[in-house]
């Protein structure tokens, strides 16, 4: 700066030399190129140094050049210290609260409240749902069906009695003529509209060839510059639908919002990494929220509400790319942790394949062989196999734990219900017979034998422990517990998952196993961090479930090919619809269809499982279902995912347009596991067969039947589930628990080009974590990743 300056002051004095003295004055070739050096470019820099040589007018256009070439890096240096000066820590925005700014009102305040903003933040990140066009138009321009603000002068104004229409307006903006209509006759209007007044009108107009009319158009006093002569943000909640927004509660909001933007934006530190922000052409943060919540006056209205504009993808770029980080990072953390390598021979599947009856997929071959090449490292596993029902999953989690068993180690498989430990249970010892101690621990096993299991696990004899939430009581301790393995993750809560991990010194590594094909958007949202191996081949020989739809008149016909499997020994599912959120309800769908099944079947026994019952009465009918005690279980949706009834041969599903197709895919997965062809009935109201006069019903009627069609038409659990999430969104997939879990302010991976955006974030957080895994050198960049997931990834027990 010093010789900046000092440059500056030399160059100001040789500019007021006359022809004479500047032409007799030598040495500036040094000094200036010495002075200079740090802040100018090289080029300009050679030029200085062959100053002294030049003629008098060349020398004095180059002082000149280097004088402006000078005062621009004044200017540059200073904004640089303006900005870094005034910004304002990332922390403060989300400890200033709104209920203490002075600059809003009270009335302000309370709008920010009634949609649970609290903070600056919090306030800056609240998104408009879409966009009105409340830019001044022109009358000459106007086309039928738009909608606009309009400068217009008052001409007249007369009562009429034109249908409901009561008053009529004469207005005019320059050649042009408007009528704006009222359907009252209140007498602000006659005051309002006083000849000759100018006057600011805004609605949608109608257009008949020279006629120009308005209907009931909001009026205003004087100009508004927050929601006038500008595209104006329309806020509402996301996702409650509870809270109502009214359309004052949103003109609060916006100025509210205006304010903060004007005051607080230019304090926003930029957290992104300039190299991404270049790399995808991102605007700055503060330029992309301003833009976001009062766009450009030239942007196009369509899409703004598309979400298409550069601000707007910004934004949905940032939301996943800090979703995306904070999976990295997690993912990261968790590898630092030391976990036991498991080493195993190199002949390893081969020696287990000879053990099964058998021929291993390739599919599972490859799921195995990921599996040992993540234990055999010495940080844990965190893998998740997903493969539709039947697809043999199970076989590739008894290779994994008897790798770990043989290795010394201990497993741990942890099923949701004790029905599905027992059958894990019977599978393990069908395969591995006497070679591994396994034992089962449930909520059932009597006192006696826990303690004696207990005893087992604390000295390690007990190698594979299977079993359901028993397996994380306080009393259990494992002596070197090197696996997890999870059955149907998303029925497993997290903290039973922590709880587990937390019982061993080390790390153990972890396999999860899921029916439900994930198409991969909704993985990198949901399972970030989570590496996935996908069994898609079935097991040869599988038959595939014929799947049929039956309209309500043909139930007949149906229960007739029933009656026939019934006759062979078969037996039969019959699952009813979720109606509603409400057990009741759900109960009363189930009860009374139960009493449909028995009149329709008299003679067989019918059963009934719903979702009020206790889990060891769910467990004891579906025990009682499996040993061939009742013929036909009519039951609401909590069949368990993962029973093996290889007896039963029928799956009905009633009002099946009702249920997700991932759901059905999983539910008709139940029938034809034995050796007996399976048969998937979906059932939908009579309504559904005939076309409808109404383009609505018309319209609901085809989608559903398009959809249930996709059930018929294809077994890929993979296909179908993508199907679901284009048409319906995650809830289904995931269950609306976990799809809750994220909202974002403007991105949604289930839109196509989102989704694209998501794998690029993917790949840019992945970059950046490994160039920086503790996120020391993006300060900013942590402190969003620990306030937006730091909770719900459990960092702080991780890191
Ligand atoms: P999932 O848990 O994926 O639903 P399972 O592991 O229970 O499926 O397997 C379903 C049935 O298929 C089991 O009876 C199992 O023994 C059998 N099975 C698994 N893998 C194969 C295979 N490669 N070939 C033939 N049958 C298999
Ligand atoms: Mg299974």
């Amino acid at each position: 700066m010093k010789n900046l300056k000092q440059a500056k002051k030399i160059l100001k004095t040789v500019k007021n030399y006359d022809d004479k003295l500047l032409s007799r004055t030598t040495g500036l070739s040094e000094t200036l190129s010495q002075l200079l050096k740090d802040y100018l470019p090289e080029g300009l820099l050679d030029d200085i140094k062959e100053i002294d040589k030049l003629t008098v007018q060349k020398k004095r256009a180059l002082i000149d050049y280097i004088s402006k070439a000078v005062e621009q890096i004044k200017l540059e240096e200073e904004e640089k210290k303006e900005k870094t000066v005034n910004l304002l820590p990332l922390e403060k925005f989300f400890s200033i609260q709104i209920k203490d700014l002075k600059l809003l009102k009270p009335i302000e305040k309370r709008a920010f409240k009634k949609v649970g903003i609290q903070n600056l933040y919090d306030a800056l990140f609240f998104f408009p749902k879409r966009y009105d066009d409340r830019r001044f138009k022109s009358l000459s321009k106007i086309k039928d069906g738009e909608t606009g603000l309009f400068r217009l002068e008052v001409l007249d104004i007369k009562k009429i009695n034109r249908g409901k229409l009561k008053v009529q307006v004469f207005l005019k903006q320059g050649d042009k003529k408007l009528n704006a209509f009222f359907v009252h006759d209140k007498p602000f209007l006659f005051s309002y509209f006083r000849k000759g007044k100018e006057v600011i009108l805004y609605g949608k107009v109608s257009v008949y060839g020279k006629d120009i009319s308005i209907i009931q158009p909001e009026i205003y006093n004087q100009f508004d510059p927050v929601i006038m002569d500008r595209i104006v943000p329309v806020y509402s909640l996301r996702g409650d639908s509870t809270v109502k927004i009214t359309s004052q509660t949103i003109n609060h909001l916006r100025r509210g919002i205006f304010k903060i933007l004007k005051e607080y934006l230019p304090l926003f530190p930029e957290y992104m990494p300039e190299n991404i922000r270049k790399k995808y052409k991102l605007p700055g943060i503060t330029e992309a929220l301003k833009k976001v919540h009062f766009p450009d006056i030239s942007e196009n209205i369509k899409d703004l509400n598309n979400l298409q504009t550069r601000p707007q993808t910004r934004v949905i770029f940032d939301e996943l790319f800090i979703l995306e980080l904070a999976y990295a990072y997690r993912k990261n953390l968790l590898k630092e942790n030391p976990a036991e390598a498991i080493k195993t021979d190199n002949n390893f599947t081969e020696k287990f394949e000879s053990i099964l009856p058998f021929k291993l997929t390739e599919d599972q071959k490859k799921a195995i062989k990921d599996i040992l090449n993540d234990i055999s490292k010495p940080s844990p596993m965190n893998r998740m196999v997903q493969g539709d029902v039947g697809s043999g999953k199970t076989v590739v989690a008894i290779a994994a734990s008897l790798a770990v068993a043989q290795s010394g180690n201990q497993v741990a498989v942890m099923a949701p219900t004790e029905i599905l430990a027992q059958q894990h249970y019977r599978n393990f010892k069908n395969i591995l017979g006497e070679t591994v101690e396994i034992y089962l621990l449930t909520g059932s096993t009597p006192n006696k034998e826990k303690k004696k299991i207990y005893r087992k696990m604390e000295t390690g004899e007990a190698k594979i422990v299977i079993g359901t939430h028993a397996l994380i009581q306080d009393e259990v301790k494992f002596k070197n517990l090197a696996l997890v393995i999870v059955d149907e993750q998303h029925r497993f809560g997290v903290e039973q998952r922590k709880a587990l991990i937390e019982k061993s010194g080390k790390v153990p590594h972890v396999l999860v196993m899921t029916a439900t094909p994930i198409p991969r958007t909704l993985a990198l949202t949901y399972f970030g961090d989570l590496d996935v191996s996908v069994i898609k081949q079935l097991p040869s020989g599988r038959k595939k479930v014929e799947t049929m739809i039956y309209y309500e008149d043909e139930r007949e016909v149906m229960n007739s090919f029933i009656r026939k499997e019934l006759e062979k020994g078969r037996q039969v599912f019959v699952v009813y619809p979720l109606i509603e959120d409400s057990e009741k309800i759900d109960l009363k769908s189930a009860e009374e269809g139960f009493k449909k099944w028995k009149e329709a079947f008299p003679d067989r026994k019918v059963i009934l499982l719903h979702g009020r019952m206790s889990q060891e009465e769910k467990d004891r009918i579906m025990e009682d279902f499996r040993n061939k005690k009742a013929d036909i279980l009519v039951s609401t949706t909590v069949i368990e995912v993962g029973v093996d009834i290889p007896n039963a041969s029928v799956m009905v599903i009633e009002d099946a347009y009702r249920f997700g197709l991932s759901q059905i895919h999983q539910l008709r997965g139940r029938v034809g596991r034995g050796k007996y062809k399976g048969y998937c009935f979906l059932v939908v109201p009579e309504e559904f067969k005939y076309r409808s006069d109404s383009p609505e019903i018309e319209k609901k009627r085809e989608k559903a039947l398009q959809r249930l069609k996709i059930l018929v038409s294809t077994t890929d659990g993979f296909k179908i589930a993508e199907e679901d999430f284009k048409l319906r969104g995650s809830g289904d997939i995931i269950g609306t628990a976990q799809s809750g879990k994220f909202y974002f302010g403007l991105a949604d991976p289930t839109r196509e080009r989102d989704s694209k955006i998501l794998e690029y974030a993917k790949k840019e957080a992945e970059k950046l974590i490994e160039e920086d895994p503790h996120l020391e050198k993006n300060p900013l960049l942590k402190e969003l990743v620990y306030r937006k997931y730091g909770d719900r990834f459990n960092l702080v027990n991780i890191a």
